[in-house]
């Protein structure tokens, strides 16, 4: 597997962790056109070359388009960013008739490191009609912060894609070039850092749920096994942490959406954006409809 970074110092963060830029747009950069990034079932929508093929329903009908759900809809996954103002997304949101959650990521080498920056930071957009979180990237964040300030966000939001380095550093699985020598010790360490993230890290939303990186995305079914999704979906109904259905990378899947309705858990949608895709939903959509989501099955967090 490729590394982030050389710096075997944990007080060191890697340069190219500066997420001035996306994942999406790294990846969009990198692959836009790739042969082989287009046989990657997820990210076909993703990057706008085609709409995912649609296919027969049971009853032999091809549906013409996926419907926006009946209940209200969400996008807590959008990043203000230079392409992106608070006016620009809400306007997006308005448009499209979805509501907007804002992220930001705290901690090292981002724009949020302490109490006063937090404060700025919700103080910013306690003004507008948006729900405001943060989407921490390395675990143990929290503790830079007081208690009380971090009771004001109205969400907190994290993923399972920048693992630990048992040498120090970190290795970002959702960079196009990650290398997987052994799919099985991959998904054995990932597993790992995913139960350290959904029974230490106080988070509301595990986002990016069962992405792999891209060498091993095509075994999708074969190495999310049930006992691995079982484990993932045990643990966040343990602590009630909501699952997001990520617009960009198209994961989770339909059965592991199943397989978590089923057990009681509650979803969000997320589109991870930074620019217009904000509040555009395509497989959030398909999903909903596939998985018959209803407004009991989605997690809205409270407007503090
Ligand atoms: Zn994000």
């Amino acid at each position: 597997m490729t590394p982030v970074t050389d710096a075997h110092s944990p007080d060191r963060y890697p340069s190219q962790m500066d997420h001035t830029y996306s994942r999406r747009n790294f990846l969009q950069t990198s692959l836009i056109g790739s042969a082989a990034f287009a046989q990657l079932p997820y990210f076909s929508r993703a990057f706008g070359a085609r709409k995912p093929a649609l296919s027969l329903s049971k009853d032999g009908e091809v549906p013409s388009s996926v419907q926006k759900p009946a209940f209200p809809v969400a996008d807590y996954h959008v990043h203000l960013s230079p392409t992106l103002s608070i006016d620009q997304a809400l306007q997006l949101g308005k448009e499209r008739g979805v509501q907007i959650g804002i992220v930001e990521h705290p901690g090292p080498g981002y724009p949020i490191n302490t109490d006063a920056d937090l404060k700025q930071y919700i103080d910013g957009l306690r003004k507008h009609p948006v729900r405001i979180g943060l989407q921490p990237v390395y675990p143990g964040w929290s503790k830079a912060f007081s208690k009380a300030l971090l009771d004001e966000l109205d969400y907190v939001l994290m993923d399972a894609l920048t693992l630990p380095r048992p040498e120090g550093g970190w290795l970002a699985i959702w960079q196009i070039d990650t290398i997987v020598d052994d799919e099985e010790a991959f998904m054995t360490r990932y597993m790992q850092f995913i139960e350290q993230v959904l029974t230490t890290e106080p988070i509301d939303i595990f986002a990016w749920p069962t992405f792999l990186p891209v060498p091993i995305a095509r075994q999708y079914s074969q190495l999310w096994t049930r006992q691995r999704t079982g484990r993932i979906i045990d643990l966040a109904k343990a602590r009630k942490i909501a699952i997001e259905i990520n617009e960009v990378a198209h994961v989770p899947d339909e059965t592991f959406i199943t397989q978590a309705k089923r057990a009681g858990l509650k979803f969000t949608f997320g589109t991870d954006s930074r620019n217009q895709n904000a509040a555009h939903f395509y497989y959030c959509y398909q999903m909903a409809q596939k998985c018959r989501l209803t407004k009991a099955d989605m997690f809205v967090p409270t407007r503090k």
